[in-house]
């Protein structure tokens, strides 16, 4: 067996951060009765993205972020700027209860950590998931979780890998392999720290050229055919 590490990606991956940002963001706008149509949620979530390429790019920082997305958000609604700040604690809050997971998630971790020894490694905020790595039943085939706000650096940063690397047992690059979503995070990260990957891209996204990725998968069946 070529791997003995799986450093799986967590939002986008095994959670459908989608769905959880959707509940925590409508029950958030919905407690100020402010409008909160999937328009509306959908047009924070473009926002909100921006604002990670940035963190991811270094442009920002995470504290930052947390208050400048809902800001922008107020902005282009005309909300009051005010509520910008009681609006993203409150999605926070809601999001720490939100850990819903792609159907076959939990199925293809608890198959894999038959063989494998896995690990999380994800750009989030400590309270957020540690909430809900703390209610999901996925947790448990876990070996570490490693959060970037724990870190002090983010994926793709050299730093980020150089502290997974350290933080596991008899670690060796070469026996670990990334699996995510993110090209601009995971892919990336996993290129420039020398270790294999597999990029998650169920929604069929172009590859990018000249990228060295070991493979490349639409679902949970072809990870666990890669890895079997
Ligand atoms: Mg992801």
């Amino acid at each position: 067996m070529k791997y003995e590490f799986l450093l799986f990606d967590a939002d986008h991956t095994l959670f459908d951060f989608n769905k959880s940002e959707y509940f925590a963001l409508k029950s958030a706008l919905d407690f100020y009765s402010l409008p909160s149509s999937d328009e509306v949620i959908e047009k924070y979530s473009e926002i909100n993205v921006k604002y990670w390429k940035m963190l991811e790019r270094g442009e920002i920082d995470k504290t930052s972020l947390r208050l400048a997305r809902f800001e922008e958000f107020c902005d282009f609604y005309g909300f009051d700027r005010a509520l910008a700040g009681p609006l993203a604690d409150l999605y926070m809050e809601n999001l720490a209860r939100e850990a819903h997971l792609f159907d076959g998630a939990l199925e293809m971790v608890a198959e894999l950590s038959k063989k494998y020894r896995l690990f999380i490694i994800t750009n989030g905020v400590k309270s957020t998931q540690d909430g809900r790595f703390g209610i999901s039943p996925i947790t448990k085939y876990f070996e570490k979780i490693f959060i970037s706000e724990v870190i002090g650096a983010e994926k793709p940063s050299k730093v980020f890998f150089d502290a997974v690397e350290s933080g596991i047992d008899g670690y060796t690059r070469e026996k670990a392999i990334v699996i995510g979503d993110s090209l601009s995070s995971d892919i990336k990260g996993a290129i420039n720290a020398g270790i294999d990957c597999i990029w998650f891209n169920p929604i069929k996204k172009e590859a990018p050229e000249g990228w060295n990725i070991t493979y490349t998968v639409e679902s949970f069946e072809e990870i666990l055919d890669i890895l079997k």
